[in-house]
């Protein structure tokens, strides 16, 4: 084998070697984020409260959630993160169906809150989708629809204002104005 070729190859055996763990550690933030919800959901519902706050990675590096904060119907103000906690992103919850709110979604101010602090952000609605805020792409990806998490038995889908996949900034601006 030339010297090259060699070179290639253990390049190549590298590279192979990160791809299967960058990809379970994703999941296993999915999961993290996904068993958050499930707990804080029914509280959420039950008193249509939004609850928020952040996920980081503590010093071993484990996941955590700060203590959630309770907010109102439609918003709500995250609590001061610890300072040793490496911080990934924001959460929130968007309480209970609320036949006149389009909740199934992140809202413009979500996303652009996301964007300002320079976090990304996960958001669990009524329907029990799950969201995700990227602040790289400056857009809301569904990463898991309806009852992906738990979600309020009173919940009807809006025929009229169906959800689509991903938002940009101006596509909620958009949605929001109609
Ligand atoms: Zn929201």
């Amino acid at each position: 084998m030339k010297k090259t070729a060699l070179l290639q190859a253990l390049i190549f055996g590298m590279v192979m070697a990160f791809i299967p763990g960058a990809y379970a550690q994703d999941q296993e933030e999915i999961n993290f984020v996904t068993n958050f919800f499930n707990q804080l959901q029914p509280k959420s519902i039950a008193e249509n409260t939004e609850y928020c706050g952040y996920f980081g990675i503590d010093e071993n590096d484990n996941f955590v959630a700060t203590t959630p904060a309770k907010g109102d119907t439609d918003s709500c103000l995250a609590n001061d993160p610890p300072e040793n906690l490496d911080l990934f992103a924001t959460y929130h919850t968007h309480g209970a169906y609320m036949f006149d709110a389009d909740s199934e979604l992140p809202s413009l101010n979500d996303l652009e809150a996301d964007i300002d602090e320079y976090l990304d952000g996960y958001v669990a609605t009524p329907g029990g989708r799950i969201w995700f805020n990227s602040v790289d792409r400056e857009t809301a990806i569904m990463l898991c629809g309806r009852n992906c998490t738990v979600s309020d038995s009173e919940y009807v889908a809006d025929t009229e204002y169906p959800v689509n996949n991903s938002y940009t900034v101006q596509q909620l601006r958009q949605r929001e104005s109609e």
